[in-house]
């Protein structure tokens, strides 16, 4: 491209031009017509009367030409006062160039040698191409969430729209965010892929209307506006600002009304957000909302051995089954502290060039899972525990009182004496007030599936646990 046009593509002259011309249009057409087909077009150059729009895709650039090309070339003479013509092009030069209605440009087409279908996609280095669809593990726990983000990357735009997938720290929620990201960069390569937290998000948001620059705002929406598949993640960072709330609510409207593929990732459910808006909330609500939830035993066996064999370990390295097995069992409900339970193992093995076994397993992990090297965890220090962590005195946990408020938290405590003790039913329930074994039992079962059911307990018995741990 020559100097000139480079000078005249970025002339700020050229959006004043397009935003007349916007308005003319605006005029002309409805409100959808308008938001779907020109909220996503920027003006690119301005070349001897021919002004060239950017469009997102080809599909777009062919219904508008077909449409819409005779209005905007005439909004277009109406604004400049004289003969003008427009061309609608995919990507930043001249897609169009030979539409019969673009005047011909001395030296464009022949120095441009772009094809117009080169993909347009930006390079993203928050997209690490390690997270793929491949090299994540699907179980029990995940399944659904992995179903409906392979789905949305096959046809972004079409199954579920939006896919808001939620669920506990370092379960995968951002992996699969990022494999929807590389397989969309792999198998449509012409569609734009964003990833973004919701704090980038809201920075870029602030910092462009901050300083009035109408160029920042429009490069803002752009490229918010022209992604055909915008990844949100840490949706529950949303603040309730004045505005950013807006922004994204105005920014999700307008990809979902043009059919762009909308994934939101966040820590809880949309109804557990306190800072989201309502309107935010139901949108949410009219696609796809799925959970990811801690691995099981299976599952969290087969995320070690798959990272065990990955680059993550140094090659060469071999890590025995039993070793792994040992951190799965211990390590239950996060992915990231199963990953850096194996790495320090790995780490020292190859560092002090010592086979890995279960020996130096047990001694390097000592600190992080204490109960195999010390003394057995006993009743009175589960009790002390659950005791302090709801509020009640040892007395009302072993006694005789039926109020919710102490049977609840005795349930929890028996449950956990079946799992951190070798003790039998019969000695759990004479450790309790002299209960009989059925009732011990029923309590570990009622609370087996109260933790299925609901996070807030599944959270607290884990919590509970670590602390038991850690006091033995
Ligand atoms: P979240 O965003 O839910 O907090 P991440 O997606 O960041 O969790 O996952 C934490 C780490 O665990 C990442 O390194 C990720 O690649 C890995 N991981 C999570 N789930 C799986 C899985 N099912 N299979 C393989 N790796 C996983
Ligand atoms: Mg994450």
């Amino acid at each position: 491209m020559s100097d000139i046009e480079t000078v005249e593509t970025t002339s700020p002259e050229v959006a004043a031009v397009w935003d007349n011309v916007l308005g003319v249009v605006r005029s002309e057409v409805n409100e959808p017509t308008f938001k779907t087909w020109f909220s996503q077009a920027t003006p690119d150059s301005f070349v001897s009367g021919t002004l060239r729009v950017v469009v997102p895709n080809d599909f777009t650039r062919d219904w508008m030409q077909d449409r819409y090309h005779g209005l905007v070339s005439s909004a277009l003479r109406q604004v400049t006062g004289r003969e003008a013509a427009v061309v609608f092009s995919v990507g930043s030069v001249s897609a169009s160039i030979g539409s019969p209605d673009a005047e011909p440009e001395s030296g464009l087409a022949s120095t441009d040698a772009r094809p117009s279908a080169a993909p347009t996609q930006e390079d993203d280095p928050q997209l690490d191409p390690s997270c793929t669809f491949e090299t994540f593990v699907m179980g029990a726990s995940n399944q659904f969430a992995y179903q409906a983000a392979l789905a949305v990357a096959e046809t972004p735009g079409v199954a579920y729209n939006p896919l808001f997938v939620y669920g506990g720290v370092g379960l995968g929620k951002t992996h699969l965010l990022k494999a929807i990201g590389n397989y969309a960069r792999e198998h449509h390569p012409h569609r734009r892929v964003r990833y973004v937290t919701t704090e980038q998000f809201l920075n870029e948001f602030v910092r462009s209307i901050a300083d009035k620059d109408r160029q920042r705002i429009e490069g803002f929406r752009r490229r918010y506006r022209m992604s055909d598949i915008l990844l949100v993640d840490d949706i529950q960072s949303i603040a309730k600002k004045e505005g950013t709330q807006d922004a994204f609510f105005h920014t999700f409207n307008s990809l979902r009304d043009a059919g762009r593929q909308i994934v939101i990732a966040s820590d809880r459910p949309p109804s557990e957000i306190p800072t989201l808006e309502e309107r935010l909330r139901s949108r949410f609500a009219s696609g796809l909302i799925v959970d990811v939830q801690p691995p099981d035993l299976e599952t969290r066996i087969a995320i070690l051995r798959r990272m065990a064999d990955s680059e993550r370990v140094p090659s060469g390295t071999t890590v025995p089954d039993d070793v792994l097995s040992f951190i799965a069992e211990r390590v239950s409900s996060n992915i990231r502290e199963l990953h850096s339970a194996l790495l320090r193992v790995v780490f020292y093995g190859s560092y002090g060039k010592k086979a890995i076994t279960l020996d130096l397993c047990e001694q390097l992990l000592r600190d992080i899972f204490p109960e195999r090297s010390s003394r057995p965890i006993s009743i009175s220090t589960i009790q002390q525990e659950v005791c302090r962590f709801y509020g009640v005195n040892r007395a009302d946990l072993v006694g005789s009182k039926r109020s919710q408020s102490f049977v609840y938290p005795r349930q929890v405590a028996m449950h956990l004496s079946r799992e951190l003790t070798d003790l039998s039913f019969p000695r759990i329930g004479a450790e309790f007030g002299g209960r009989d074994h059925t009732t011990v039992m029923h309590a570990t079962n009622k609370i087996q599936r109260l933790m299925g059911e609901h996070r807030d307990v599944f959270d607290q018995v884990q919590m509970l646990s670590g602390s038991i741990r850690q006091k033995s």
